[in-house]
């Protein structure tokens, strides 16, 4: 009766873990979830990467990297909320009268994945609104929280033709510890902890790039104004001139995905750029 208990826990268990995993891979990549970019179409021998920042705009932080940024001659991508972009307004249009990209991170970071279709469009369309108040003049791409696109993130993404940017290289610097703190990560993948050390960042990012990655890094948090992000300054001090150095050519994701004349847009669910991450 005791065995027969414990092969109905260990069936339970199996089972739970196998309809978790089978919901987190649709999640990733069943239908119409393969509309995510996970990185940069590239030619043979091209260099090419994107530097993405999200939860933005934050200063003095944002301002901070945008000095380093101009002072290498690089451009990047900002996945701004829709809060912290009408909130920091002036740091909003600093941004983009420096030439960089923004896109779409929703309204105030509610996780995509979590919501039900009706909150996901209010969600990018309020967000659209913000960015096109600081005069944005087409927002079109988007990255969910967490960069997970649930099913209704992918419904309404899909309804509006609109691409969801996920990444290739993570850094995990999001944390606000200590202002927030975190249990100690217990994690058994290293990377996958959250960290607050501008050395590790910038060792994460050197060890994991290769051509066409799309680098997710944090000016900002999802909720916390003012959050401390030096140590992603300091690791963007270090990461730019060390990738230029490497021969790679930063570009902005509309750049990076512009594969003709009508750009983003002809990135259909079977596009070159889509697929699990190399
Ligand atoms: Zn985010």
């Amino acid at each position: 009766m005791g065995a027969m208990r414990v092969l109905r826990a260990v069936f339970a268990v199996v089972l739970l873990i196998g309809v978790g995993i089978g919901l987190a891979l649709a999640s990733y990549l069943g239908p119409p979830i393969f509309e995510n970019v996970w990185r940069l179409p590239v030619a043979d021998g091209e260099r090419v990467v994107a530097l993405t920042f999200d939860d933005g705009p934050n200063p003095p932080y944002t301002e901070q990297i945008l000095e380093i940024l101009e002072r290498e001659g690089v451009r990047a991508t900002f996945f701004m909320t829709g809060e912290h972009a009408t909130r920091h307004a002036a740091t909003a249009r600093r941004v983009l009268a420096a030439g960089h990209a923004i896109g779409n991170h929703g309204w105030d970071h509610v996780f995509l994945s979590s919501q039900t279709v009706a909150e996901v469009r209010a969600s990018l369309e309020r967000t659209d609104a913000a960015l096109r108040a600081i005069g944005v003049s087409e927002p079109t791409f988007v990255r969910a929280g967490s960069l997970a696109l649930g099913f209704s993130g992918a419904r309404v993404l899909r309804a509006q033709a609109r691409v969801h940017v996920a990444g290739t290289l993570a850094a995990n610097d999001w944390t606000t510890e200590p202002l927030e703190p975190t249990p100690p990560c217990t994690s058994w993948l290293e990377m996958t902890c959250p960290t607050r050390d501008g050395d590790v960042v910038t060792e994460r990012v050197l060890s994991g790039v290769s051509p066409g990655a799309i680098i997710v890094l944090h000016d900002g948090h999802d909720r916390l104004d003012g959050a401390d992000r030096s140590a992603t300054v300091a690791a963007v001090d270090r990461i730019v001139p060390a990738l230029l150095e490497d021969g790679y050519r930063f570009v902005t994701i509309p750049e990076g995905l512009r594969d003709g004349p009508e750009g983003i847009s002809r990135m259909g669910p079977k596009g070159p750029i889509s697929g699990p991450p190399r």
